[in-house]
Parts: C-alpha cells; sequence; structure tokens
C-alpha cells in the first residue's frame, strides 16, 4: 500500500542528473529522467508527477520556456528550478514564470531534498482545496483555525488544519501514517512519529465527529492507515 511520489529530473548532464536519480531512488521516490526539453515535454504529456525539478540550461527548448508553457497549460505540478551558480538574473526569471523554488548549483542533496519536501508541503495539498473547504459536514476555513457546522463553531490549530486540508486533498485516498507525518509535518517516520499522527488523528476525531462510538468521516483502515470519504 506504499505510495512512491514521483519525480522527473530534466538535466541534460549525465552526471548530474544521474546522481540525483539514484539519490532520490535511494530516499524512496520513483523517478523519471528527461535529457533535453523535448524529452521533458514528451515524458510530462504521458506522466503524472509530483514535483519536476528542471535545470534551466538545456538542449533543443530551455527550462525556461518549458516552465512557461507548462504554467500556461495550467500545469499544476510543483517546479524546482536548477540553475548555475551566479545566475541571479535566472532564479528571478525562473520563479516569474511560475516555479516553486529554485536550487544554485552545486548544491548538496540533502538540501536539494529538504526543498523538495518543503514544496510539497506548501503546495500539493493548498492547491487542491484552498484556504477554505468542506470537509465532512464542517465548513474548514484554515487562515482562521476554524471549523464551522450548521450549529458549532470549534478552534482548530494550525497543524489539524493542515491534517484536515491533507485528507480533503487526497479524499477516498488510504493515507499512511508515514505519508502523513511525511508531507504535514515533513519528517521521516519515527516510532515517535507514529504516536504523534494518532494522537493528532484522535484530537481532531473528537472535535468533527464528537461523541460517535465509530469514526465516520476520518476513517481508521487497519493496519494501513486513515481514510477521508472513503
Ligand atoms: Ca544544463
Amino acid at each position: 500500500m506504499e505510495l512512491k511520489l514521483s519525480i522527473l529530473i530534466v538535466e541534460d548532464e549525465e552526471k548530474i542528473r544521474i546522481g540525483l536519480r539514484d539519490f532520490l531512488e535511494f530516499r524512496g521516490y520513483g523517478v523519471t529522467e528527461a535529457c533535453d526539453g523535448m524529452e521533458a515535454r514528451q515524458r510530462v504529456a504521458e506522466g503524472d508527477f509530483d514535483i519536476i525539478l528542471l535545470d534551466l540550461m538545456l538542449p533543443k527548448v530551455s527550462g525556461e520556456e518549458l516552465c512557461r508553457q507548462w504554467r500556461q497549460s495550467d500545469l499544476q505540478v510543483p517546479i524546482i528550478m536548477l540553475t548555475a551558480k551566479g545566475q541571479e538574473k535566472d532564479k528571478i526569471t525562473g520563479l516569474n514564470l511560475g516555479a516553486d523554488d529554485y536550487i544554485t548549483k552545486p548544491f548538496s542533496l540533502e538540501e536539494l531534498h529538504a526543498r523538495i519536501q518543503a514544496v510539497l508541503r506548501r503546495t500539493d495539498p493548498a492547491r487542491k482545496v484552498g484556504q477554505t473547504f468542506e470537509f465532512g459536514h464542517w465548513q474548514v476555513d484554515i487562515a482562521g483555525l476554524k471549523i464551522r457546522s450548521d450549529n458549532q463553531k470549534l478552534e482548530i490549530s494550525k497543524r489539524e488544519g493542515e491534517i484536515l486540508q491533507y485528507f480533503a486533498a487526497h479524499p477516498h485516498r488510504i493515507i499512511s501514517r508515514e505519508e502523513l507525518y511525511g508531507k504535514v509535518w515533513g519528517e521521516t517516520m519515527t516510532e515517535l512519529g507514529t504516536r504523534t499522527v494518532d494522537m493528532h488523528i484522535a484530537k481532531l476525531r473528537s472535535k468533527i465527529e464528537g461523541n460517535a462510538p465509530e469514526p465516520r468521516i476520518i476513517k481508521t483502515v487497519r493496519g494501513a492507515g486513515y481514510q477521508y470519504g472513503g
């Protein structure tokens, strides 16, 4: 039931591309490679990626051009630009074109990984569900840290809001504790992480499910995780 996040690496320098691929595969991501702009365009047309690492200087079609076209065609996949050292102007261009972040070469793989996690955390649920959304019979207001039903209004913590947002962005899907901890907390799972997730879910349930004997809004899927809207 493990779900791999999929990353597209667009980089023409083979050494860098292979280094990135090996590192990210080792970290548990599903990796697809493209070595020029045309191939990148093809891969994006065929595949469904969670994030794109996009080198700026590419043969055939530049990273800049790709980024512009993808955003114009309303592609919502987060993009991290890989820029060469000192190209201050390129970073700004990249962000203006709709990239979510950039990282300057040479970069450490750990730093890149941290950026990837940060971008995924920041963009994924928010893009899909926005700042206010329905959750069961509740209306959630993330910015105001409130949930409201026909006859109740309750406060939630920022973290609780992020959890609800993540579930709302992935309805019907079974979400493991690992995934939730990775996406909402931005951490790799530990024993403490498991308890932290369960505690937060228990607290959220006491708010949104009241005293219902069996949770109906956020369900437990034995041995797999949690599910909203199942
Ligand atoms: Ca290049």
